[in-house]
């Protein structure tokens, strides 16, 4: 479980002036919950998953992980899934392998599990490649992969997504569904895209403009059939 209460951000600009992004966020995510969050750009989206993540501290207010107060980084059950930062000098299967050696598990079971979801990623050729040899959506496919490889208790993706063709999305749609599903995970979902939040999320968080809190939460899992066809989904969005 995680619980934001009553979470304040502001940063201070080059200018000096204080800049508010996030006012009174209060936002409790059960423990399994798939929640995407939603709103325009600015709103603050990425500055909370740096904030559960730790890697950003809050202005004011608490958060809460699984009961324990969160303060820093440094907290390995939480992965953060970012596009950038592959490492130019190693080759895609020991980019993704590199989380799991770091927690010291075994070369054999380490590649095993990195080859499994670099093929789930449609990067099964690829092993041996470089960053600098991959196009844009193969890097955010590969960072994907690293981020899942994981394991992770919780999972805080921004724009996972983003950039990839429609077959590809739709594959790791179903991979990320079924991960979440089988293993009961914890993921926080930014997506700019309402069709994706409704088909994957039990709840969608929407966010206000800046200064950033919420402005209403829908809870999407009741209306959300197996397959759903256009002409739900339209009536959703309405
Ligand atoms: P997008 O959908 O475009 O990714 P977002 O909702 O993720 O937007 P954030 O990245 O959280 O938005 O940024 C919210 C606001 O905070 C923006 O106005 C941004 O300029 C500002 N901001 C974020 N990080 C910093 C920082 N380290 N220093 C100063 N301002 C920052
Ligand atoms: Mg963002």
């Amino acid at each position: 479980q995680i619980v934001l209460e009553n979470i304040h951000k502001t940063f201070i600009s080059k200018r000096n002036e204080p800049l508010h992004v996030l006012e009174q966020v209060e936002l409790t995510i059960r423990e399994g919950e798939f929640v995407s969050l939603l709103g325009p750009s600015g709103c603050g989206k990425s500055t909370i998953l740096n904030i559960i993540a730790g890697l950003e501290s809050p202005s004011s207010g608490q958060i809460h992980v699984n009961g324990r107060s969160i303060s820093g980084p440094g907290n390995d059950r939480i992965v953060v899934f970012q596009e950038a930062g592959l490492f130019p000098w190693m080759n895609v299967l020991d980019n993704v392998m590199y989380g799991l050696r770091l927690k010291k598990m075994k070369r054999k079971e380490a590649r095993e599990k990195a080859i499994a979801w670099l093929k789930k990623v449609h990067l099964g050729k690829y092993l041996d490649a470089y960053p600098y040899e991959l196009s844009g959506g193969m890097k955010q496919r590969v960072a994907i992969a690293r981020a899942l490889v994981m394991e992770p208790e919780i999972l805080l993706m921004d724009e996972p997504f983003a950039a990839l063709d429609e077959q590809t999305r739709m594959v790791l749609h179903q991979e990320l569904e079924s991960l979440w599903r089988e293993t009961g995970k914890t993921i926080i979902f930014v997506t700019h895209n309402i069709r994706e939040a409704l088909m994957l999320s039990d709840r969608i968080v929407l966010m206000k403009t800046r200064p950033g809190g919420i402005k209403k939460q829908y809870d999407v899992q009741a209306a959300r059939p197996r397959n759903p066809s256009d002409s739900v989904l339209v009536h959703l969005e309405q």
